[in-house]
């Protein structure tokens, strides 16, 4: 992943109306900033943490980046340690959105801030800002896609009148992120009319959200999921034509586990599948005709909002929002700067994605 989008944050304060909380009084020039990511084995969350440092750092601040290997204890530690060294601001993303409330108490009552980083911070009031992509769009784009791909819909969503069945299996994230329930939703606002007119069929029975989630988002558990559900509803010869996958990592576990039962080998063609992040590996899958679709989140952008809220809070500036209504976290709604994801197959890798210096053709081609 290419870093950085340039930028000129002033860590000396002025500009728009003040703000009374104590990391925005006296002189927070060079103030260290803590940054709580969830995991390195998925590409994204690199490139968060890459993006989010070098704005920070650009801006004069320190930076304290953290991954958690996806522990929920060991991101609780870092969190602690964290304020223990004075951060000023806890930029986090969590693993578990209502772990950390001991952490968030303890924060409030030093007056460091917290911003949410693309997860929400779960059952505590002490989260100031929110800083994510529409989740709801991104489940409807992922939906959407998945009709596109079965050639129910066409480019602009318009029915074609195709009639199916179409059997397809339904995959949502980890259900203590609070994101996955976004995105289920904004699918199967799509998908269920189809299943309703059963243009659509979900032959596994598996339609609920809690049917579906796939524990700390893990390739394997996904592709362990897949194997079990060809093995007991595709068993007598019915194909899998289409799967709903949240996250490209799920995608390829999904893939691996259909390929492994004969898909994409002659007639058996792979369905199609959707997925998350734009993650070099599925941008390859999607451009040799694997998986389908990805949605990409430019992490450059989301870095950089986090890095400029960080700085108005920290120089007396009220951070900008454009959204106070969505993100209730059960206590309170958290004020929310959200980002639109963008939908890519393999029409708009390059023009959408590479064009952008978000990956480069190198990697592509490695
Ligand atoms: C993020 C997705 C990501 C998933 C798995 C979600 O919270 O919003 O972009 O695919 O976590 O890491």
């Amino acid at each position: 992943v290419a870093v950085g989008l340039s930028l000129a944050l002033t860590a000396c304060g002025g500009g728009r109306g003040s703000d009374d909380n104590k990391a925005s009084s006296g002189d927070n020039k060079g103030a260290l900033i803590g940054v709580a990511m969830p995991t390195k084995v998925s590409e994204r969350w690199i490139a968060d943490g890459d993006a989010v440092k070098a704005d920070l750092e650009k801006a004069g601040y320190k930076v304290d980046l953290e991954y958690a290997n996806n522990q929920i204890p060991q991101q609780v530690q870092q969190v602690g340690n964290m304020i223990t060294k004075g951060a000023k601001v806890l930029i986090i993303a969590s693993i578990d959105g209502g772990s950390l409330s001991d952490q968030l108490d303890e924060a409030a009552k030093q007056g460091i801030k917290v911003i949410s980083y693309d997860r929400l911070l779960t059952g505590n009031k002490n989260v100031d800002y929110y800083v994510s992509f529409d989740n709801e769009k991104v489940g409807v784009e992922q939906g959407t896609s998945l009709l596109q791909g079965l050639g129910v819909v066409d480019k602009d969503g318009k029915d074609l009148g195709k009639k199916g069945p179409f059997n397809i299996e339904l995959f949502a994230g980890s259900n203590d992120d609070s994101n996955s329930a976004f995105f289920f939703k904004g699918a199967m606002s799509v998908l269920q009319p189809y299943i309703d007119k059963k243009v659509l069929v979900v032959k596994s029975g598996q339609t609920q959200f809690n049917q579906v989630t796939t524990l700390r988002w893990d390739p394997a558990t996904a592709k362990a999921r897949m194997q079990n559900l060809i093995a007991k509803s595709y068993s007598g010869g019915a194909i899998v034509n289409g799967v709903l996958s949240p996250y490209d990592g799920l995608s390829l576990g999904i893939v691996s586990a259909l390929t492994g039962a004969g898909y994409g080998n002659g007639a058996k063609k792979l369905p199609v599948i959707t997925g998350q992040d734009a993650e070099v590996p599925s941008l390859k899958s999607i451009l040799a005709g694997q998986q389908y679709s990805t949605i990409f989140k430019d992490t450059r952008k989301l870095g950089h909002q986090a890095a400029t809220m960080t700085n108005d809070l920290l120089t007396g500036k009220k951070p900008e929002v454009n959204d106070t209504k969505t993100y209730d976290n059960k206590v309170k709604v958290v004020p929310s700067y959200l980002f639109p994801p963008v939908v890519i197959t393999k029409e708009n890798v390059q023009t959408d994605v590479i064009a952008t210096g978000y990956h480069t053709q190198a990697e592509l081609d490695k």
